[in-house]
């Protein structure tokens, strides 16, 4: 096949020098609910392109891509006292695949236990293009499955205004559980 970046014979989709000089991930932090960490490994607009790609057939093997080069990076470097589990947003699968659950399941490691179908968005309302004053009046009251685990990473691809993962942190919290921080694969505040 060819690589998606720089179109020469690869046997990935893309090649190990295109992952090397595009995909080297950085850390880039903020803060939601003025005390949660979010941390993402790459600026929105430096792999736009490749996240538009999960609406298409070659998505699941972009974010696996990603996710190898970013999460199961950051997960083999983590220290914890004790295992904790990570969860990810609306990774129930609509159509073949979760790009969020491939991001979580990449953070299966010594200390990072990934869980699946814990979180669901109560509505479908989709805020992609949409204000931060709608997201906040459009809550997507997230429902919280059964589990007996407390500490919780929360994963998800991008984010924007922060309202998804302080929404999702909010029905944790009212859940009783303690998110420690956030992940996610790119932030559009970074510019
Ligand atoms: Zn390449």
């Amino acid at each position: 096949m060819k690589c998606l970046l720089c179109e020469s014979l690869s046997l990935s989709h893309i090649c190990r020098p295109c992952q090397e000089t595009f995909l080297t991930p950085s850390i880039y932090k903020r803060k939601i609910l003025n005390k949660i960490e979010v941390i993402s490994f790459y600026k929105y607009k430096d792999i736009k392109n490749l996240l538009h790609t999960k609406h298409t057939d070659i998505g699941y093997y972009i974010y696996k891509i990603l996710a190898k080069n970013s999460f199961s990076k950051f997960a083999q470097e983590f220290n914890f006292t004790n295992p904790v589990h990570s969860i990810a947003i609306d990774d129930t699968v609509h159509s073949g695949y979760s790009h969020t659950a491939i991001l979580n399941n990449a953070l299966r490691s010594e200390n990072i236990r990934p869980i699946f179908n814990k979180l669901r968005a109560g509505n479908s309302i989709s805020y992609s293009g949409k204000s931060k004053e709608f997201r906040l009046l459009n809550p997507r009251s997230f429902k919280v499955s059964e589990m007996r685990e407390k500490e919780i990473i929360l994963v998800d691809d991008i984010i924007t205004t922060g309202s998804t993962l302080s929404q999702a942190v909010s029905s944790l919290e009212s859940n009783k559980k303690e998110v420690l921080f956030c992940l996610t694969l790119a932030d559009a505040a970074f510019k």
